[in-house]
């Protein structure tokens, strides 16, 4: 029964989390909040996860009420993310994996979320739809590896959300993107945006900058509300996402689909992606706020899998990258 605690902070949530054999025995995490129109810098970011990072770890030891003596793995980020944060998180995993002298293993942040997902909602066999702050990419499982399928060319489906409530100056609490959703219920007139999928590939920043420069115009001379931009952006968004999704979905004769990343809690997404399920005659997985956006436990239910086969990293290759495909890693735990 082996017991894995798993550090994350690639982006600005920092997350300690300890599961043991599916069991989430805690998973305390806080988040980085930028005022509003202000997104979050790396070095800012490295600051707010070293002050906070040793209350959370006493926090998640505590709430599973184990010793360190207990947990058998450590499991941190290695990437992709953010160099600064991620580094400055994998220091202290490093640290206590010495001190505690237990064995330690660098996870990939995508597979991190995949693994989560998997294990709360007993999905499967799933084609997986990551969308976050830092990625957009379609995915299915094929012959040990998490095949990418169709993925953004440019930037994230949840950066341009983030980025879009900050030129409407939304506030960052709890995230931009929960604060776009909201104004999105206020909205009544569905603006044409450009429709940018490529095969199953997608791209979102020449929609963003439309949205800007048109918008801006809209606002000014009260043609439309920021509700109706917010409602018209999630609308073209998410149906670009739902279409490469069951493109892959299609391709795979897969009949489930797998929402995960922060933009996965978005309730409106997992509305489209449920109607786009059910027509198909599929089903659709989806988890809330606690484990779609980053947290620990997901790096260490990863790291629980990698474990379980056999895998440890050693202590000298124990590094960070800011750019880790999820396709690079062999998927030892899987048939
Ligand atoms: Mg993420």
């Amino acid at each position: 029964m082996p017991t894995v605690i798993g550090f994350e902070g690639s982006a600005n949530k920092l997350g300690i989390g300890i599961i043991r054999d599916g069991e989430v025995l805690s998973n305390p995490r806080v988040t980085y909040v930028t005022p509003p129109g202000e997104g979050f810098q790396p070095r800012d970011t490295a600051r707010h996860h070293q002050a906070h990072v040793l209350e959370v770890l006493q926090k998640a030891l505590d709430e599973a009420n184990i010793s360190h003596r207990e947990i058998d793995c450590i499991a941190y980020t290695k990437g992709p993310g953010m160099g600064a944060p991620l580094v400055s998180v994998a220091l202290v995993a490093r640290t206590v994996a010495q001190l505690w002298n237990k064995p330690i293993i660098g996870v990939n942040h995508c597979i991190g979320h995949i693994e989560m997902g998997r294990l709360i909602t007993n999905a499967q066999n799933p084609t997986v739809l990551y969308v976050s702050g830092g990625n957009t990419q379609v995915i299915a499982y094929s012959q040990k590896k998490y095949r990418i399928f169709g993925e953004t060319i440019d930037i994230a489906v949840g950066n341009c959300l983030d980025r879009f409530a900050r030129i409407l100056k939304l506030s960052n609490d709890p995230s931009p993107g929960y604060n776009i959703e909201q104004k999105a219920k206020e909205g009544k007139k569905l603006i044409e945006l450009p429709y940018v999928t490529k095969g199953m590939d997608v791209s979102f920043s020449g929609i963003l900058s439309h949205i800007e420069h048109v918008g801006r115009k809209l606002l000014k001379s009260g043609e439309c509300t920021p509700g109706d931009l917010c409602f018209s952006l999630q609308e073209t968004l998410f149906a670009m996402l739902v279409e490469v999704t069951e493109r892959a979905m299609a391709h795979c004769g897969s009949n489930e689909v797998l929402i995960v990343g922060g933009v996965g809690c978005n309730k409106r997404l997992q509305e489209m992606m449920g109607i786009m399920a059910e027509e198909r005659g599929a089903k659709l997985f989806a988890t809330d706020m606690r484990f779609c956006i980053d947290n620990g436990a997901m790096i260490a239910q990863a790291g629980w899998e990698m474990f379980v086969s056999g895998i440890t990293t050693p202590i000298k290759e124990t590094f960070c990258t800011q750019r880790y495909r999820t396709d690079e890693v062999e998927v030892t735990w899987r048939d």
